[in-house]
């Protein structure tokens, strides 16, 4: 890359914004950092606002800013706070914004940055779940180009430049299968929150990790593939290659099969969406196919697993169904997490609730998130968080 490009981090203290940050400071002169964000890890965002010289650092955890406000005075350094800041932060606009916020909360930054036109690098599944139709519409309407930074989605962007959607005959998402992947039913409703954020293959955020764990991770990725790719649901599988060496496929109708490889480290599709079209280096070791030996391959246990099930049934439900679906996980995600549900409760309760609130079709930004919200309270009834 010859010119600078200015770049913000929506979740710059995550695993996503922490590969990204990586790549960042390996190529200093391509990148300024407009703004970059988290939760409430004042102390990382600062430290991190300071070594890339941002020019504005925002803590969603209003109750935060004073903390930020005294960490970086004297810097030069913007600070803001709340979740009306980090809209404002991301409808700054930058040449790539990188969506890495975890669950529903990064819909609306996401949005407003889609709404500057520039480039968004999609992390953050939950948001293009949630908002299927209304986010592919605004990224239509504002001239925005949306990448897929979730290693699976980059792999089929990448297998299908050149080609067009016409052609394809299927597009076989592989899933590592997770920590539990063999794993009897007994013994799942047995698995505690630290074994499901074990994962064998990838370093991840906790909710992405039981997602991994409870196949919902895939779930969430079939309605995304669905809205990124839309070949139609029937043309969408799902495969366990328990290595993550293949990230996925495109099988053409000639028969040829495009796949794309790659080690399990997140900077290689990050940096294939920071410098699309073009290619940059990554620290990250060559592919040494002789040495993983052997690439394995079976069909996904839905009895187990019932979470892709569930996701597929959702995207043909299509409307608000699928946002009914992701909020239900985030709330049995967290219940998990916090010992208040065993883990074969999660799936068994998104069910409950998909079961129970059938919203029609959203239209707009604050559709989705009312939706959202009433899927969301209704879940904590159900796994007694409320
Ligand atoms: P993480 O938990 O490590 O980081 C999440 C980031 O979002 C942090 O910066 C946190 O401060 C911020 N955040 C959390 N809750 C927030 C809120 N309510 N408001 C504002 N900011 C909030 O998660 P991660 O593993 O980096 O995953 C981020 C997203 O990327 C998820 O949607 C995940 O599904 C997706 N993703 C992650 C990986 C991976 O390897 N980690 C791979 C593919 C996709
Ligand atoms: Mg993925």
């Amino acid at each position: 890359m010859t010119t600078m490009r200015t770049i913000s981090v929506l979740g710059a203290t995550g695993s996503i914004g922490a590969s990204t940050l990586d790549l960042v400071r390996r190529n200093p002169a391509d990148w300024r950092v407009a703004a970059l964000t988290a939760n409430g890890n004042v102390a990382e965002l600062a430290r991190l606002a300071v070594e890339f010289s941002a020019e504005l650092a925002v803590v969603a955890d209003e109750a935060r800013l004073p903390e930020l406000r005294d960490a970086l005075a004297g810097t030069g350094i913007e600070t803001a706070g709340g979740a009306a800041a980090l809209v404002e932060a991301a409808a700054r606009g930058a040449d790539v914004t990188v969506a890495a916020i975890v669950g529903c909360a990064g819909l609306a930054p996401t949005m407003a940055a889609i709404e500057q036109g520039g480039v968004i690098a999609l992390a953050n599944k939950e948001a293009l779940v949630s908002a299927g139709e209304v986010m592919t519409a605004a990224v239509e309407r504002h001239g925005a180009t949306l990448l897929p930074i979730d290693s699976e989605h980059n792999a089929i962007f990448q297998c299908l430049q050149g080609n067009s959607l016409d052609h394809v005959r299927w597009i076989t998402l592989t899933a590592s299968g997770g920590p539990f992947r063999d794993w009897s039913l007994d013994r799942l409703t047995l698995a505690t929150p630290a074994q499901a954020i074990k994962h064998p293959n990838w370093d991840m955020g906790a909710k992405i990790s039981v997602d991994s764990a409870t196949m919902f991770n895939k779930g969430l990725e079939l309605i995304e593939a669905h809205y990124l790719f839309p070949v139609g649901l029937d043309k969408l599988r799902i495969i366990v290659h328990p290595q993550s060496v293949v990230h996925s496929m495109v099988e053409y109708r000639d028969g040829s099969t495009l796949a794309q490889l790659g080690p399990s480290d997140m900077r290689v599709p990050i940096a294939s969406a920071l410098a699309w079209p073009e290619r940059m280096d990554t620290p990250c070791a060559p592919l040494d196919l002789a040495e993983i030996g052997e690439l394995t391959f079976r069909k996904p246990d839905e009895v187990r697993f019932p979470a892709t099930r569930l996701a597929r049934e959702a995207a043909e439900a299509g409307g608000g169904i699928p946002a009914v679906l992701n909020a239900a996980n985030e709330v049995a995600v967290a219940a998990f997490l916090g010992g208040q549900i065993p883990f074969t409760r999660i799936a068994a309760q998104v069910e409950d609730v998909l079961g129970a609130y059938a919203p029609p079709a959203p239209a707009s930004l604050s559709d989705v998130l009312a939706v959202d919200g009433e899927a969301r309270a209704r879940a904590s009834m159900l796994a007694g968080t409320a």
